[in-house]
Order: C-alpha cells, then structure tokens, then sequence
C-alpha cells in the first residue's frame, strides 16, 4: 500500500444509520460470488448497519439479529451472504479450526466485521468513523481492489454520498 493506494480510497459520508443503511444496499446490489468485504472502524462505528444494508442489497429479506455469540451467519440472498462478527475470536488459529474459512471468498459474499482478528484479507475495504460534527454522521472510506470498469461501476452507485459532493 503505497501513495497509489491512498489516492484511491472512495470517500462517503452519511448523516444518519438510515443513510448507510442505504449506501449498503446501493452497494449489496453489486456484490458478486468471491467478494470478500472488510468492515473496520470502532465499536459503534455502523458496521454493523452497513452489513445489514449490503444483506438488504443483495436479497436477503430474512430478519439480522444484533450481536450473538455467532461468529460467523449465512443469509440467503441473490447470492449466499455470510456475516462474520469476530468481535469475539481470541486467536486467528481458531477461525481455520472452526472451518470459517469455507465461506470467505467461495459461492457467496463474505462481509467480516473485525477482520484483524482472523487476520483476514479481502478485495474491499470498508472503514467507517464518526464525524465530529455530529453523532449521526460516518465517514465510509472504500477501497478496493479489481478491474476499473467494477470500481467505476461502484462509484457511480455510490455518487450520492460521496463526500465531496
Ligand atoms: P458496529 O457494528 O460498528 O459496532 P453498529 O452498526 O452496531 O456499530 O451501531 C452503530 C450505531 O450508531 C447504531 O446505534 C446506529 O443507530 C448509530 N448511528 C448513528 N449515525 C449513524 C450512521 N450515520 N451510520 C450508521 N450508524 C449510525
Ligand atoms: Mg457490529
């Protein structure tokens, strides 16, 4: 990840959980089988909002309870949709254990909340902050990797939310 990398990070912002709501779906309707999609950012960041936007893109119309002691909850969508939360996974040895790594990059879309405790990699990154200015507002900053035409197929989706806009 050098100076490149850093000039391609997507910048967005959101003024409220049903805006990033709306931004996942926006998203979700893109994912494809393989995505394997990285959501970092503080507890209470919107994580998990944006997971269950992207779920709502993609389909699912099945209820996502919060926080379990779940690590990992497929959803069936367009495409299969499994919602990691590893939140509460001590050590990444026991995410290969647990045989989680079947359902990362495979038949459906992997959406990883906490994916430094697995030591995951995807091909999106999506980093969610709060803003100063409000507590209803997130900065969503996106990266990701793949050909041009999808990262232009993206931004033109996401142009709404776009933080410059
Ligand atoms: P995380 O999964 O990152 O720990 P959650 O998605 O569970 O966080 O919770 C985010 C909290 O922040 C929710 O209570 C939500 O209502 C609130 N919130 C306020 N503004 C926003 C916003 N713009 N986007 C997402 N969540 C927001
Ligand atoms: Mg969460």
């Amino acid at each position: 990840m050098g100076i490149d990398a850093v000039k391609d990070v997507l910048s967005y912002r959101t003024n409220s959980p049903e805006e990033t709501t709306a931004l996942g779906r926006a998203l979700g309707a893109l994912l494809l089988p393989g995505d394997v999609i990285l959501l970092t950012g503080d507890l209470g960041a919107g994580k998990s909002v944006l997971a269950r936007g992207l779920a709502r893109g993609l389909g699912v119309t099945q209820a996502m309870p919060s926080p379990t002691f779940t690590l990992m909850q497929p959803y069936r969508g367009r495409i299969p949709f499994y919602h990691f939360d590893l939140y509460r996974l001590d050590d990444p040895e026991q995410f290969w254990e647990a045989g989680l790594d079947e359902f990362v990059g495979g038949d459906g879309a992997a959406v990883v909340e906490w994916p430094d405790r697995a030591e995951l990699e995807g091909n999106m990154t999506i980093r969610l902050a709060r803003c100063e200015d409000s507590d209803d507002a997130r900065l969503i900053a996106l990266t990701l990797s793949g050909p041009d035409q999808r990262r232009k197929d993206i931004e033109d989706t996401l142009a709404q939310w776009r933080l410059d806009a």
